[in-house]
């Protein structure tokens, strides 16, 4: 049902057009399983209404998010500002597998978040390291001799 402030319902009159703005913070983030677990984000989400059944969600996200470095493990933080669309079709059954999402026509609302934040993960580069010389040293060491100490118990079979 229409229980959080991320859902919309396309069957309400006059969609076309409505746009909705969302501050995004640690709770959001908490509420879903993943990558990221803290962030500031601004996100808006404008409705195109094409036929009765079609629409299309342009999703806004601008703001930054915190992730683990691949190299130290340390939080850092990425600056996030994507544009995407996301094409919905209201149908018999739900489905979210293919390039548009389908919404039981009987429901007729979609809750956005989980798509806010795929797009905001989606938009993340693939390596993500602090600059150099920024990372944490005391975790590397900390890591380099967990690292050590792995490889010295394989010696010992
Ligand atoms: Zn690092």
């Amino acid at each position: 049902m229409l229980n959080n402030k991320y859902t919309i319902d396309l069957l309400a009159g006059g969609i076309d057009g409505l746009t909705v703005c969302y501050d995004i913070d640690d709770k959001f983030f908490q509420t879903i399983d993943g990558l990221v677990a803290h962030g500031q984000i601004q996100t808006t989400v404008r409705v195109e209404a094409g036929t009765r059944t079609m629409f299309k969600l342009h999703i806004h996200s601008v703001g930054w998010v915190s992730v683990p470095c691949d190299r130290c493990l340390a939080d850092m933080q990425i600056p996030i500002d994507t544009n995407d669309e996301l094409s919905v079709k209201l149908g018999s059954e739900y489905s979210d597998e293919g390039e548009v999402v389908v919404i039981p026509e009987t429901d007729g609302y979609i809750d956005t978040a989980q798509f806010i934040y795929e797009f905001v993960v989606l938009s993340l580069p693939l390596k993500r390291v602090h600059e150099p010389g920024q990372c944490d040293e005391a975790t590397l060491r900390a890591l380099n001799s967990h690292l050590a100490s792995l490889e010295d118990d394989e010696d010992d079979d």
